[in-house]
């Protein structure tokens, strides 16, 4: 049902008469928000709003969204504010009834008297400026007083190869970056489209945050926008569904494929040359022989040889992630790889503590709360388990929310053949701990259970998190792989099953006294605030939405209650030990079972924010603590 109040011919009318009578008032602006999910029920069965961003234009009696004209009425004003009389719809049986406008913080607050709910718009420029400063900048520097020359020559080098997978990046995600940006005055404006790579929130399930762009193309820029799925369906290519290809037209507008490197190849033959030169530099042997194959891949588009060498590497002091490796921007399939790079600098002191874990892996493989055909694969003990500073961040790791532990190879033949490594990024985690954990933990964690969100905590459950993907299994019981039979859903089962594991792997190594004096309780509680932090990330995130899930599920279990007077979450250890084991089953027993309808309802059932748990971030907003960190960063702050 469409509402529509008057035919917009008669309102321009109106404008030509009263425009010249009104003084200009503040609030004759643009006004900007998010619609939330709202609970509808249209009398015989319930469904929910789509997420939508808002955009209206107010004029002296009608408003402008989307492009429609709807006359309003003018029924109060006093110092405080203006209210109106309005009847126009968000969305079918979603109309707004009722406006206020406050002019102490000039918020437009738009009634929907059928629901008795309301959402808050603010005015774009005031929008844009407090999501640019949600992000906090912190400088991301290390100490690199120990390299040698060489090694100091060899990070320049590494810096432009990083600037590449940049340039590569931008052009997957929003090629037509350099127009969008000359024409953006607005410096917040500018700031936010950068740390987004584009016109849409990644924090904020990909709405448009300008008013100009419309829905992110699911399949970003890896497919043609206008793809129907059964045209990929039928495109008879077997190359279509690999990593490393992007899908484009032809000139009769039929489906074809490129692989990376033919459409890249102007930078991945500039990049391929400087990783050879960086090569020459290298000290280390197992560096020097993963550069070279680097470059060749690139070339390729043949990782394998490059991430067994990546896995040989052990003592080198400086290492390169480079290249397309996550899957996650591909939200149409998750088949096409980003590019992305990490340049980090090794601590050998705290990689030196790290080292015991990947001994009692088979072990713990073994303790899973599942049936033995769920766990019968046997995780590589040759994983490598390390800290590093990292002092660069380009592409795909760069965007929205920022990556703090890298668990690679994501090739399933080189896990089953060495493992994989994993790095925690100590610097970044410990401004995560700092700007964001602590202060979400000040509000929302109840005030005698504050003391156990500590770093300690953080960073092992951080860490845990990255080896738990090394468990479990990678083949469904019937001989696929997980991540084919899960297809979209995988990436928010396998970040769901690496938190719930990581918890139930620190519990375990505790109980088996392989843990020195710890309490547990500070990794649940540490573990509960970081859920809050993460479920910021929004339903676009596959972190994000493993949070939501996970959040459900442990109010379901009573793992926690809400103090409705101080607003805050209280941890019940019990209840959330037997939560977390229960959460460990489902989600290892719907992989193994390659149960992608499973998947797919939990994900719906659960990975989306209701209105109680959306109160609580938006207390967060208001209190304006960070959402995610972005980062000052160059070889100009390391004195190169
Ligand atoms: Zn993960």
């Amino acid at each position: 049902m469409q509402l529509r109040s008057l035919i917009p011919a008669i309102i321009a009318g109106f404008f030509l008469v009263f425009q010249g009578c009104n003084e200009k008032e503040a609030m004759f602006d643009l006004f900007a928000g998010t619609l939330p999910i709202f609970e509808v029920s249209d009398g015989e069965s319930l469904f929910y709003t789509t997420p939508r961003s808002l955009f209206l234009r107010m004029m002296d009696d009608a408003i402008e969204l989307e492009g429609e004209i709807y006359s309003i009425e003018r029924t109060s004003e006093d110092d405080q504010q203006v209210t109106f009389l309005a009847s126009f719809p968000l969305e079918t049986d979603v109309t707004v009834t009722a406006m206020t406008y406050r002019k102490s913080d000039q918020t437009l607050t738009l009634e929907i008297g059928s629901l008795g709910k309301s959402v808050n718009l603010e005015l774009f420029d005031a929008m844009i400026e407090r999501k640019a400063n949600e992000y906090i900048e912190v400088d991301l520097a290390a100490d690199i007083s120990h390299l040698s020359d060489n090694q100091k020559e060899m990070l320049g080098l590494l810096f432009q190869v990083a600037d590449i997978m940049e340039e590569l990046y931008w052009a997957q995600v929003f090629p037509d970056k350099e127009a969008a940006l000359s024409s953006m005055t607005n410096e917040y404006v500018i700031r936010f489209f950068k740390i987004n790579y584009g016109p849409w929130e990644r924090l904020n399930g990909n709405l448009p945050y300008l008013s100009d762009y419309g829905k992110k193309p699911a399949g970003s820029g890896y497919y043609p926008a206008d793809m129907t799925l059964e045209e990929f369906e039928s495109l008879e290519d077997d190359a279509k569904t690999s990593l490393y290809t992007l899908i484009t037209r032809n000139s009769e507008g039929n489906l074809k494929v490129i692989p990376y490197h033919v459409a890249y190849a102007d930078q991945v033959e500039k990049a391929a040359v400087l990783l050879r030169e960086a090569a020459e530099l290298a000290e280390d042997e197992g560096f020097k022989k993963y550069l070279q194959l680097r470059a060749e891949a690139l070339l390729t588009d043949d990782y394998y040889p490059s991430d067994m060498a990546w896995m040989d590497m052990k003592d080198n002091d400086i290492d390169f992630v480079v290249g397309p490796i996550e899957t996650y921007e591909d939200a149409l399939f998750n088949y096409k790889a980003a590019h992305e790079s990490f340049i980090l600098i090794k601590d050998k002191t705290w990689s030196e503590k790290l080292a015991h874990i990947n001994s009692v892996l088979p072990q713990m493989q073994k303790s899973l709360p599942v049936p033995e055909n769920y766990k019968s694969e046997t995780p590589g003990s040759d994983s490598d388990l390390g800290a590093y500073d990292v002092v660069y961040y380009t592409g795909d790791c760069n965007a929205g929310s920022k990556t703090i532990a890298i668990n690679l190879p994501n090739d399933e033949r080189v896990q089953a053949n060495k493992g994989s490594r994993k790095l925690q990024l100590k610097n970044a985690i410990r401004y995560k701990f700092e700007e964001i954990l602590v202060p979400i933990g000040m509000v929302l964690i109840a005030e005698e259970q504050r003391e156990h969100v500590t770093f300690d905590a953080f960073f092992e459950n951080t860490m845990y998190h990255e080896v738990a993907h090394g468990l479990g299994i990678n083949q469904t019981l019937d001989g696929r792989t997980v991540r084919s039979a899960l297809k979209e859903q995988y990436s928010a089962l396998e970040e769901g099953k690496a938190d719930i594991l990581g918890l139930y792997l620190i519990t375990q190594m505790k109980e088996m006294g392989m843990m020195e004096e710890k309490d547990l309780m500070d990794n649940y509680v540490t573990f509960m605030t970081s859920i809050f932090r993460s479920i910021r990330f929004g339903v676009a995130s596959s972190h994000g939405k493993a949070n939501m899930i996970r959040f459900y599920y442990f109010q379901e279990m009573g793992a926690f209650t809400k103090d409705l007077g101080t607003g805050t979450y209280q941890i019940n250890f019990e209840k959330m030990q037997l939560a977390m084991n229960s959460l460990a089953n489902l989600i290892l027993t719907t992989q193994g079972d390659g149960n992608y309808e499973l998947a797919k309802r939990l994900v719906e059932e659960k990975g989306f924010i209701r209105e109680e748990l959306q109160a609580d971030l938006d207390r967060l907003k208001d209190l304006s603590i960070p959402v995610d960190i972005v980062f000052n960063q160059g070889p100009e702050l390391l004195g190169l």
